[in-house]
């Protein structure tokens, strides 16, 4: 059902969320947030998981759960363990279904650096109880990403540095072509699933070195020829 008198809605409705396209006056406005999980061999390793017998998979966000660069991010509820995950994030500008891997680029509007925050003390919880995942990372706020620079800039990545700093500590590191499933795989696989549509957002899953965050940290996360990421947990 489609509205077209606004004055018919019981509360205002909420603004979509808009990510700043890098060196442009525009904005990509956000339609939903899928994520790939165990999508680096020595990730899933530290995370106790076979990457040889287990391949990565999907689970969702809130597409409000998106927080603009250099915000503070307040700690989270329910936890005692926030974690930092830095992950290329794929911007796709058109939609599809069944998009085969050979065709899967054209569907890509840009590229950012994201943060999947993790509450991993519900994931461990959830995993242990055969439970959904929504609790432990689909909360409030837990996808700070930075400005999304268009192929047209920045080209596609299939390879570089990406990194996470905490305090200015390195943390994680990794290299973009270590991914298990490439871009282009991942687009396949998701659009099997879902008909993929302008404004959807693909985290595509973190390196190792994934660990806690604190009231007072500064994360400084950076991925070769994209826009660094910056954000605080305030205290
Ligand atoms: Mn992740």
């Amino acid at each position: 059902m489609t509205h077209s008198k606004t004055s018919s809605l019981v509360f205002p409705a909420p603004v979509m969320p808009l990510v700043p396209v890098t060196d442009e006056a525009s904005f990509f406005p956000v339609r939903r947030i899928f994520c790939v999980g165990r999508n680096y061999a020595e990730h899933a390793k530290e995370m106790g998981a076979d990457p040889e017998r287990d391949p990565p998979f999907f689970f969702t966000k809130p597409a409000d759960a998106i927080v603009a660069n250099g915000t503070d991010i307040p700690y989270p509820l329910a936890t005692a363990n926030l974690h930092h995950e830095v992950e290329l994030v794929i911007a796709i500008g058109q939609g599809g279904t069944h998009i085969p891997t050979h065709s899967a680029l054209d569907h890509v509007f840009g590229y950012a650096v994201g943060n999947d925050l993790t509450r991993r003390d519900l994931q461990a919880q959830a995993k242990k109880n055969g439970r959904p995942w929504d609790t432990a990372k689909g909360f409030d706020q837990s996808a700070p990403i930075s400005s999304i620079s268009p192929v047209t800039l920045c080209g596609h990545i299939n390879s570089g540095e990406i990194s996470l700093k905490v305090n200015g500590e390195l943390r994680q590191t990794g290299d973009v072509s270590d991914m298990i499933w490439s871009v282009s795989e991942i687009i396949s696989a998701l659009s099997a699933l879902f008909a993929l549509q302008p404004g959807d957002l693909i985290f595509s899953g973190t390196p190792a070195g994934v660990g806690p965050l604190e009231p007072g940290d500064q994360v400084h996360a950076v991925i070769e020829g994209l826009t660094p990421l910056h954000h605080a947990i305030s205290s």
